[in-house]
């Protein structure tokens, strides 16, 4: 939406497409009972019109999917931007045209557009990942995606519910689901780590402190390493040097505060498993406090390290686990062999059920981008650039696919980071730079390999010495069977991030050819 506004405002004809019949992406899509942002509500907006972030009011710390899928509806009113998309249309082809350097863009309504720039705001977690399991289209309930959730919602009231996974999706809706559900039996692969929101009413005082001065609120979340939390305290000490009890007040603190602040306690929780182990072993013993059934506890203390798959940010989750209405099936020995009509195998034991949600997650980062068939300079299909995994300059281009620009693609911080600052860091530099050329008469731009590979190597070596390619995140891939193992988000963190993109900038677009051409 801010691209469409953004180069319109420029003066360009902009055709938006998107396939579901509104707008708001993630926020449109993922409406599971739970949903709700793990970012604060005031810093998880745009920040590029003073009146709106003025004008609109969050409610809760942590806003739920229908507020801010209301948000992006005022936003699209806003600026009038509805004209300027075509609704419930996908995208099936972008094949660059070398004679015109234009992109040929066609739809599933059998159009195609001719474009001088094709911009893929298609998103990092958009392409729904279901497993293959036999038998699904012979079981006689009711089954969903948390990604792909029906408009009129799902009543659960009087239904034997299962839900597969246990990933933020699941971890969110597993505490509203079991509220309303006659039983709940969550299936559980891989335990995840969860810190509490502690998500609450906003306080007026708060919100009119931080619209005295938004632009300060702004800049110094812009500063951090991920896009927000920059009026926390960060701590640069080690965790090795404190003792047990500066230990425990400083992740006492850290647990108060809620949320992915945690993995800040100390400087180096992220150095090594052995810094790492004090802050996994303190969120663990917490489950152990609040889990009543200690076999079910144990199942759910992760036995990876923390902060390596994407930390979750719940509202009840392990209590969930005292209900007297649901049941923790581990099925990391005995996988869910296949769905039956009546419910789910594992371990050769038949489960029944009514509704089977499938938390399951996404094709992440790469899967909207390949799913659909771009072609590029001399006919070269992206999914054969990127047989062995993403390959970006800055995550903004790839080499051998000129004037096509990704927003929040790999090799940017995107997932990483609080998704709107880095989109909206992303919207601004693609058109600036689209500008630049327009004003130099330029048509034609394209990342060199060089400073692809280059930019490649320096985000392998980054993630190398961290503790990432340790487990089987969805990060690197390894969610999805046969997809290569590459870890796709930068990893130098936000504020670095665009000090490197403003670099490029301020040295004539360093590592990008940019010409006019015929
Ligand atoms: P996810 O983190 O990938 O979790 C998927 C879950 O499904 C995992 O527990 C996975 O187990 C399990 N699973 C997959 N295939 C399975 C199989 N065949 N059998 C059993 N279990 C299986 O997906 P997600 O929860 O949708 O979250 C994805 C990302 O979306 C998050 O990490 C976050 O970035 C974003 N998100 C954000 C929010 C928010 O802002 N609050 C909310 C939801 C999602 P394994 O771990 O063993 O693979």
């Amino acid at each position: 939406m801010y691209m469409l506004y953004k180069l319109r405002s420029q003066g360009l004809a902009v055709q938006g497409i998107e396939r579901g019949d509104g707008v708001g992406g993630t926020w449109y899509w993922n409406r599971y009972p739970g949903a709700r942002c793990d970012v604060e509500s005031m810093e998880y907006s745009y920040q590029f019109d003073d009146a709106l972030q003025q004008e609109w009011e969050w409610n809760e710390r942590y806003a739920p999917q229908a507020e801010i899928l209301s948000y992006a509806n005022h936003v699209a009113d806003r600026f009038d931007l509805r004209p300027n998309f075509q609704f419930e249309t996908s995208v099936e082809s972008a094949v660059f045209d070398e004679a015109t350097s234009r992109w040929l863009v066609t739809t599933s309504r059998g159009e195609t557009y001719s474009a001088q720039w094709c911009v893929m705001a298609t998103g990092c977690l958009s392409s729904t990942n279901l497993p293959n399991f036999e038998g699904l289209e012979d079981f006689a309930g009711d089954w969903f995606h948390t990604g792909l959730w029906p408009k009129a919602g799902v009543d659960f009231a009087g239904k034997r519910v299962a839900v597969v996974g246990t990933g933020s999706s699941a971890i969110q809706s597993i505490p509203v689901i079991a509220q309303q559900a006659a039983s709940l039996t969550v299936f559980q692969r891989t335990a995840n780590f969860s810190i509490p929101a502690h998500n609450g009413p906003l306080a007026p005082k708060f919100v009119e402190q931080i619209k005295s001065d938004y632009t300060h609120f702004r800049k110094i979340n812009n500063e951090t390493f991920s896009g927000f939390g920059g009026r926390w305290r960060k701590y640069d000490d080690s965790i090795l040097a404190a003792d047990e009890q500066k230990r425990e007040t400083r992740f006492n603190e850290k647990w108060a505060l809620g949320g992915f602040h945690f993995l800040n306690s100390f400087a180096d929780v992220g150095a090594s498993p052995d810094h790492n182990k004090f802050a996994a072993d303190y969120a663990k013993n917490k489950i152990r406090g609040i889990v009543n059934d200690p076999a079910t506890a144990e199942l759910l203390c992760p036995d990876q390290v923390i902060g390596c798959k994407r930390l979750c940010v719940d509202s009840g989750y392990f209590e969930t686990f005292n209900r007297d209405n649901v049941k923790l099936v581990n099925v990391k020995d005995n996988p869910i062999e296949r769905v039956t009509p009546k419910g789910l195998v594992t371990g050769g034991e038949e489960y029944e059920f009514d509704i089977i949600v499938f938390a399951t997650g996404f094709d992440a980062m790469t899967g909207s981008l390949l799913s659909i068939d771009i072609k590029g300079r001399n006919s070269q299909p992206l999914q054969e650039k990127w047989a062995a995994g993403p390959r970006t300059y800055l995550g903004l281009q790839t080499h051998g696919f000129p004037n096509l620009f990704t927003i929040s693609g790999p090799g940017s911080p995107s997932v990483l980071t609080n998704m709107v600052v880095s989109i909206e860091q992303h919207v601004n530099w693609i058109s600036r730079c689209i500008n630049h050329m327009r004003l130099n008469q330029m048509n034609y731009i394209e990342a060199e390999l060089g400073a692809e590979d280059e930019w490649v190597e320096h985000n392998n070596s980054l993630s190398e010495l961290t503790l990432f390619p340790g487990c089987n995140s969805w990060y690197l891939g390894a969610n999805v069977p046969g997809k290569p193992r590459v870890f796709m988000p930068y990893v130098g963190g936000f504020q670095n991030y665009v000090a490197k993109c403003e670099d490029v900038v301020h040295n004539g677009y360093k590592g990008f050819l940019m010409q006019a051409r015929a």
